[in-house]
């Protein structure tokens, strides 16, 4: 499996990044997002809505785990974060099979549910402000979209 590494200085660049990406999805992508509490998921996401046109303020979902929001192509932003065994079967198959582009903050915690192909990124905060993205593709649209960002 290729990985690619990217790093950002600050939060407008992981916005600009994200957005970049956001730009060049089509719909039914999965986009799983790992890294810390305070790496910047949350913050990534908002820049990938940003790329899919989406105007409004994109939260972080973790008290509702799902959240859409419309632009260019509908976005479902998660956070399983707080999904327990009990509630393991919200329909998220629905999510990642639509026309919507399907991100996903703590995606291991769900790995069994996740489609097989994705793109997988993982968040490490490597200074203050600084944060490295470790891109791993899984399918070759992935592969493809990870050889255009770097
Ligand atoms: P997560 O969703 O991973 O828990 P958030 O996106 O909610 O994290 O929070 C990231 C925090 O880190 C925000 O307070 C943001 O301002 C800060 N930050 C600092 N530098 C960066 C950076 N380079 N990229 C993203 N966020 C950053
Ligand atoms: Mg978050």
């Amino acid at each position: 499996m290729q990985q690619y590494e990217l790093v950002t200085e600050n939060e407008d660049q992981t916005f600009a990044l994200a957005k970049q990406i956001g730009e060049k999805l089509n719909g039914g992508e999965v986009i799983a997002l790992e890294g810390d509490l305070g790496a910047g998921k949350t913050a990534f996401t908002k820049g990938l809505a940003k790329g899919l046109a989406v105007t409004r303020v994109v939260n972080s979902p973790t008290f509702t785990i799902i959240k859409e929001y419309q632009g260019r192509i509908p976005l479902y932003h998660m956070d399983v974060y707080r999904v327990s065994a009990e509630d393991e079967d919200l329909g998220f198959d629905e999510y990642f099979e639509g026309t919507g582009v399907t991100v996903v903050e703590w995606a291991h915690l769900i790995k069994e549910q996740l489609p097989d192909e994705l793109l997988t990124i993982y968040i490490y905060r490597i200074g203050d402000t600084s944060r490295k993205f470790v891109l791993e593709a899984k399918g070759e649209r992935y592969l493809q979209l990870c050889k255009e960002i770097c």
